[in-house]
């Protein structure tokens, strides 16, 4: 089973890929959960550059193609072989984190964007998405609260904004796919979601 968790900043994805894992080890079910950007050695070399556009300046299409690298490495040496294990795989970010961030924030076709990813992954596909959705003004507040906070500021609330409505369609154009989640409610409310749902998928 592979569950991607998807949202903006300060959705509060991290807590809730840990607390799914906690509660799958804790019935049995051990899982695995990794991210991206930087889930493998390549990737963290990758995650670098991404994450200091102030100094390499890089366009939306050298970006793109950078996130498609780690992903494509990441498909490749984490996310195929543990689920040829049979394991059940969490990741943190996943292809529509590039729709959202690559194509609408930064204005690359979203179309594009889709094939590039999907070639870099050889189709792979979540079983289930977990939208942690919530207004970026609110999700800024939160993640502003943390390190890394003025590459944050860099970007436009109005691109904060298309990432979050992408985020949105794309999750509206394939219901029985996504669980969508108002982030704002609290962490233990939204981690019981998330394991009905994936309880329910499991059989556990
Ligand atoms: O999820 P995490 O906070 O580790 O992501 C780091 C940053 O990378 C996010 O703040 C997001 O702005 C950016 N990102 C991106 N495009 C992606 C994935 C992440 O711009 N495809």
């Amino acid at each position: 089973l592979f569950i991607a968790f998807e949202g903006g900043e300060g959705a509060g994805k991290s807590t809730q890929v840990r607390r799914l894992q906690e509660w799958l080890t804790a019935e049995g079910r051990p899982a695995l959960a990794t991210f991206e950007p930087g889930g493998t050695p390549a990737g963290a070399a990758i995650r670098a550059i991404v994450l200091d556009r102030a100094h390499t300046g890089l366009s939306p299409r050298a970006e793109a193609l950078l996130y498609a690298a780690d992903r494509a490495q990441h498909a490749h040496a984490v996310l195929r072989p543990a689920l040829a294990a049979g394991e059940v795989v969490i990741t943190d970010r996943f292809v529509d984190s590039s729709l959202a961030y690559q194509g609408a924030g930064r204005t690359l076709s979203l179309e594009e964007v889709r094939t590039l990813s999907r070639w870099a992954t050889e189709g792979l596909r979540p079983d289930l998405t977990v939208l942690l959705d919530l207004p970026p003004e609110v999700g800024l507040a939160r993640a502003r609260g943390r390190a890394a906070a003025d590459r944050l500021e860099s970007e436009s609330l109005d691109f904060h904004q298309r990432v979050r409505t992408t985020f949105r369609a794309l999750a509206a154009a394939e219901p029985g796919r996504y669980l969508v989640l108002d982030a704002t409610r609290p962490a233990d409310e939204l981690a019981a979601d998330v394991r009905a749902r994936v309880g329910a998928l499991l059989g556990v």
